[in-house]
């Protein structure tokens, strides 16, 4: 005789692992089963907000969430709020700290001390991890589910697929919860990398490798504005990273990157009018000097003398004092919009969330459960919604995780 779980859940990251301790919690000795197929559950968790796990955002609202439907998160994040998965955090040992624009992280800035308390709740619960074992297809024999692996099959009598997407393959990131519900009749939306650094023409990012500002940035098509978002932007030998640079790349999933173009203001903090009187005070207060240091304590020494030399074409050995309102003007224009071209995205194995997904319209909002096929429920980046940069896509694992657990708790309960 078989042993029949009464719930599987198909990945333990971090929509499984709050799927499984919610139901477990929700109904006492409920049997339960995470299935994994990497060595250890959790591994892109680890790796959140650069180590840090940026868990949630109190900010949160319904515009940060994307899909063909965006407006399926709500049931789950009205239900699971930022405010309910801090106090679940805190129910499992993890304080929180909330930073600038509401990104909530845990107290010890670890996502492994994340890891670690969800790891220790779920063995509390008694909940069975199977870990290298991965789900290759799910069917259905009459009251139960049929999980094939390559050991032995799992018997459940409700299934969670929590499989997460394609993003990050080196922490997890595969097709196989996409593959799975599309077996079982759902519809896919086309998949795309988002939350990803941007390739743009390499001479002046190149030049910059290493240097952090604080700016702002335009993603253009053609003359028309496509986005705008302000933060720490980094330049590196491909282009450019930073959370505004994320934040951007979400616009352009499903278009062809070489359409568009980035410009950077390196001075939010002014408006171009400000900015060209500033610059001419400038040119009399430092009229004894050399370009050199014209731009110094403006902007950072070396983005300031590599702005000048494209905006003049001249050496920065040039007296300040020669400087015209033509040439100030140029400069005025690149410390305000640097243009760079766009060239692509660093693809897959650099994004941090799949756009597109499982199409939501097959499943239930306020229970998680497919519309398709009664007793089985997805959760997590495997749907179609993703968020913006800063808590929100975990925010979504976890509210959606929940609520899936806990409607099965009170589905096995009614029986
Ligand atoms: C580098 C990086 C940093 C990030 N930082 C943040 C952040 O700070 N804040 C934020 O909100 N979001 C962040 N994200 C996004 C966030 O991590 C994901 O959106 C979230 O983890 C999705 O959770 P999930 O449980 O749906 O999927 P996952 O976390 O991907 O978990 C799915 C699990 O299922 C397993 N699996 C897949 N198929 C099978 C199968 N057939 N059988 C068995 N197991 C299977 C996988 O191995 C995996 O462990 C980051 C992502 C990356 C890559």
């Amino acid at each position: 005789m078989e042993h029949l779980y009464d719930v599987a859940v198909i990945g333990g990251g971090a929509a499984g692992l709050a799927a499984a301790i919610a139901c477990a919690r929700q109904r006492n000795k409920t049997d339960i089963v995470i299935i994994e197929k990497e060595a250890r559950v959790a591994k892109k968790l680890l790796a959140t907000g650069n180590g840090r796990c940026n868990f949630t955002n109190t900010e949160n609202n319904a515009q940060c969430y994307h899909g063909k439907d965006p407006s399926f998160q709500a049931a789950a994040n009205r239900r699971f709020s930022p405010w309910a998965n801090i106090a679940f955090f805190r129910s499992l040992g993890i304080m929180a700290k909330t930073e600038e624009n509401g990104k909530v992280y845990p107290l010890s800035l670890q996502a492994a001390a994340v890891v670690d308390l969800l790891r220790a709740e779920s063995r509390r619960l008694g909940i069975a991890v199977l870990t290298e074992t991965t789900v290759k297809r799910i069917t259905r024999r009459e009251e139960a589910f049929f999980l094939e692996t390559a050991d032995k099959p799992v018997y459940a009598k409700k299934v969670i697929v929590a499989a997460g997407g394609l993003a990050a393959p080196e922490l997890g990131g595969s097709p196989w919860g996409y593959d799975l519900l599309t077996s079982l009749g759902h519809s896919l939306i086309p998949l795309a990398p988002s939350l990803v650094k941007i390739k743009t023409d390499r001479r002046i990012p190149n030049a910059l490798k290493g240097i952090k500002v604080e700016g702002a940035l335009t993603l253009k098509k053609a003359t028309a504005v496509a986005g705008y978002a302000a933060g720490e932007i980094l330049f590196t030998d491909y282009g450019l990273s930073g959370p505004p640079v994320l934040h951007l790349s979400r616009l352009l999933c499903y278009e062809n990157p070489g359409d568009f173009s980035l410009e950077i203001d390196f001075l939010p903090c002014f408006e171009e009018e400000e900015l060209f009187s500033l610059l001419k005070e400038r040119r009399e207060v430092l009229t004894a000097q050399t370009l050199e240091y014209y731009l110094t304590g403006l902007v950072q020494k070396k983005v300031g003398q590599l702005l000048l030399k494209e905006a003049l074409h001249c050496k920065v050995s040039r007296g300040v004092e020669s400087l015209d309102d033509h040439e100030l003007k140029k400069i005025c224009r690149f410390l305000k919009a640097f243009p760079l071209a766009v060239t692509g995205t660093l693809g897959w194995k650099q994004a941090q969330v799949t756009a597109g997904g499982i199409d939501v319209a097959d499943f239930c909002a306020g229970t998680m459960e497919s519309k398709l096929l009664p007793g089985l429920y997805a959760a997590g980046e495997v749907l179609d919604i993703d968020g913006d940069c800063g808590g929100y896509n975990l925010q979504w694992a976890i509210s959606s995780g929940r609520l899936a657990g806990e409607s099965i708790a009170a589905a096995l309960t009614e029986v």
